[in-house]
């Protein structure tokens, strides 16, 4: 898709978005928040999350591997997610931009990043990344990762204390019903924050020094975090 009409509702996308990073903590709302700005500028979600669970349930020999380390809560190894996060990059979907979620997790990741998109061309320009955090109150991860519960099926996610389905564990698109993920049971929950605070959460600074960085709060309601989120992207790509 090109553009938009009005009919769509969606805004004219950039021709080149460029790449974009979201950052934050477990349950903060990158998964949300990147469906919605991958659909309105047409551009792929890259959730290493979403293609960890899909080896997973595939039974791939990486898939196996992750498993176990994905449902303690810990990070799967760097090697194994760059390899994946490069090969995903080379799919030309990616030309005009992409949305990384839940990827760079650690500074290794981050810089290896950085020499993968100095040397990656948008209509012959090397972009450096719009880098989003999204911040989010310790008490209110909390209570949204044991609230989500996800659609196996079509990914849509929803939270049972602030965005329940329509009806009760049933996805509101396709009628599956939903999963409560095995990495958000409350002993995996703490390992992921504990992750998140050691090996992520340096990343606000690396990127901050970079110039690259703004900050959203994500406990505003979902429809004005996207708001602030596209002016972030319109701002850096003009
Ligand atoms: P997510 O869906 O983003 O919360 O990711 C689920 C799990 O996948 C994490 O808890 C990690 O075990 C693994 N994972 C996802 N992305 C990464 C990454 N960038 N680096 C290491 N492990 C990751």
């Amino acid at each position: 898709m090109t553009g938009a009409s009005s009919n769509s509702g969606k805004t004219a996308a950039p021709k080149i978005v460029g790449p974009i990073i979201f950052l934050g903590a477990p349950g903060v709302g990158k998964g949300t928040q990147a469906k919605r700005i991958a659909e309105k500028y047409d551009i792929p979600q890259i959730s290493t999350g979403d293609i960890l669970r899909e080896h997973a349930s595939r039974g791939s020999a990486l898939g196996q591997k992750a498993k176990a380390i994905m449902d303690r809560g810990d990070l799967v190894s760097d090697k194994i997610v760059c390899d994946m996060v490069e090969f995903r990059l080379r799919q030309p979907d990616c030309d005009r931009g992409f949305i990384l979620d839940g990827f760079p997790r650690t500074v290794e990741q981050a810089t290896w990043l950085d020499g993968v998109l100095t040397a990656k061309s948008f209509d012959g320009k090397s972009l450096r990344p719009v880098v989003v955090d999204f911040v989010v109150s310790y008490n209110q991860l909390l209570q949204r990762l044991t609230g989500r519960r996800t659609c196996p099926v079509d990914g849509s996610i929803f939270n049972v204390h602030s965005q329940p389905p329509r009806v009760p564990d049933t996805c509101d698109l396709c009628g599956s019903k939903l999963v409560t993920r095995k990495d958000d049971s409350e002993d995996a929950i703490s390992v992921r924050l504990k992750s998140y605070e050691q090996q992520t959460l340096p990343l606000v600074d690396y990127y901050r020094k970079q110039g690259t960085l703004r900050s959203i709060s994500g406990e505003q309601t979902a429809d004005k975090v996207t708001a602030e989120t596209v002016a972030a992207i319109e701002k850096a790509r003009g």
